[in-house]
């Protein structure tokens, strides 16, 4: 990948918010393209600096998972506000994905199964205040902020993360074809 002629290195947030981070992993399965990729970008929060929060000046979010809880609305919200560029990272972050199949569920009475006490006589639901409040259902990206770019597949492949980087890294529309884009 050749360099831009812009010097600066482009800031590059990410975040798993309702995911299993397999996502994270495919990406970093790009692998010695890494090392490319370090010559060109610098990383902000992510799990790969284990920053916190994101600056106020991102030029690409990559966002993995749905959101299913009131955290994952604060992230998504603050990466949207602090970036030019957001990509709904994955089947999670694009439709829902696999968490997404609790939506036919009732919350409430999920929790209550789950958290029954042995003798199935009471629950004992958690209600620490520092967790986050759950949503009544797992939400793709697109219906809390405005997404740029979706990047299907479960994982999308090293190899289309690779395409799909370079290309929007060197200035071009991210184009993704067969076999390159999957939907599994
Ligand atoms: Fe995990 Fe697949 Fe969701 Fe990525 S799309 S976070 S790999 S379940």
């Amino acid at each position: 990948m050749n360099a831009p002629m812009n010097p600066r290195k482009l800031r590059v947030t990410t975040t798993s918010l309702s995911g299993c981070f397999g996502c994270h992993m495919s990406f970093l399965d790009i692998d010695e393209r890494l090392l490319e990729l370090a010559a060109l970008v610098e990383f902000d929060r992510s799990p790969i600096t284990d920053i916190k929060h994101c600056s106020q000046h991102c030029d690409l979010a990559l966002v993995e998972g749905g959101v299913c809880n009131a955290e994952n609305v604060h992230v998504l919200r603050e990466l949207r506000a602090n970036s030019k560029i957001l990509v709904a990272f994955g089947a999670c972050a694009v439709n829902g994905g696999l968490p997404a199949q609790r939506n036919h569920l009732d919350v409430g009475k999920c929790l209550s199964q789950v958290y029954r006490t042995p003798d199935g006589s009471a629950t004992a639901i958690p209600d620490d205040p520092e967790l986050p409040l759950l949503l009544d259902k797992v939400y793709p990206v697109n219906e809390v902020v405005r997404v740029d770019y979706f990047l299907p597949g479960c994982p999308p492949s090293a190899d289309t993360i690779w395409k799909f980087l370079t290309d929007l890294l060197t200035g071009r529309t991210p184009r993704i074809e067969h076999p390159l884009l999957k939907f599994d």
